[in-house]
């Protein structure tokens, strides 16, 4: 069975604290493992959570500040050093290419698994393949940053008690699933006539910047949502002078873009008690909050 989830790998802004490590998420989407925003720590972090390098198939850097891409030396290594041997796709912002360069040749190693560069220059889609289209917007920070979203086309879900009225069954329906059409004893029988549409399901994430329109853009629709809130509503004007959300601010944007469930993470170390990150989100958004704690798994909700 595919499996669709967020395994939470570390959940602080700028410094590692006791109890939360540096940023890292990784997206279990069938069988594309899409590493996003590794910190500091990132390697460690994946064996406690029980995951493999070997899992990732794709890295999406946000930006180049530390707590998003300090991980990449330790990750990009281990490819190797698992001998990993499918081609690992790395996006990141353009102008941090020389960065991204350092980081992946940080130190002395042997390099034999395949890491390609293809750098966001621009908004639009980065990727396409069966897990849908993977695309960038360009968000509002101090550095250049842009936020992913995956969107999966809608297809059509097939329903059982009408193929079996048509006496349609078997090799049929992949046959009728391909073609839009079947010709039966009974006469010809049309895809639509035996399915109905299925929604695509959509994943975002949006790390560190201000509220801007690309947010919004990003967050439409999506079924799961893993968006910053370094600060609380009260530092409101912290959060504008350095480039970040508010858990407000979050939850008012899922709200506004109608998602389903609401990863709030990239907390400030100044807070102690992340229950306070959850009360001020669900006075603005009745859907399904979750405040990240490292190691937590998060499922991409159920289809409807
Ligand atoms: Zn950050």
């Amino acid at each position: 069975m595919s499996v669709r989830d967020l395994v939470v790998l570390g959940t602080a802004s700028q410094v590692p604290t006791r109890t939360r490590g540096h940023n890292g998420y990784l997206l279990r989407w069938d069988g594309e493992g899409v590493l996003f925003d590794p910190g500091e720590g990132t390697q460690r972090q994946m064996t406690m959570a029980g995951v493999a390098v070997t899992d990732i198939t794709r890295l999406c850097v946000t930006h180049f500040h530390g707590d998003h891409c300090l991980g990449v030396p330790g990750i990009v290594q281990r490819l190797s050093l698992d001998r990993v041997a499918h081609p690992v796709v790395a996006h990141y912002p353009a102008s941090g290419r020389e960065l991204f360069g350092r980081l992946r040749h940080a130190s002395a190693f042997h390099e034999t698994a395949e890491v390609v560069e293809l750098p966001v220059a621009a908004d639009g889609p980065v990727a396409t393949g069966s897990f849908g289209t993977l695309s960038a917007r360009r968000l509002d920070h101090p550095v250049e940053t842009y936020g992913y979203r995956l969107v999966e086309p809608d297809g059509r879900r097939m329903l059982p008690d009408r193929l079996a009225v048509r006496g349609v069954a078997g090799p049929d329906v992949g046959h009728l699933q391909r073609t839009g059409r079947l010709e039966t004893p009974s006469g010809p029988v049309t895809l639509d006539e035996v399915s109905e549409p299925r929604r695509g399901q959509r994943f975002a994430f949006v790390m560190d910047t201000r509220l801007c329109d690309a947010v919004y853009a990003l967050a439409e629709g999506a079924d799961l949502l893993v968006i910053e809130s370094t600060f609380l509503d009260a530092d409101a004007d912290l959060a504008e002078a350095y480039g970040h959300l508010t858990a407000a601010q979050a939850a008012r944007v899922a709200a506004g873009c109608g998602v389903r469930r609401l990863v709030l993470t990239h907390f400030s170390q100044r807070y102690e008690d992340p229950i306070m990150f959850s009360a001020e989100a669900a006075r603005h958004f009745d859907g399904d909050i979750v405040v990240a704690e490292d190691l937590m798994r998060v499922a991409v909700p159920p289809r409807r």
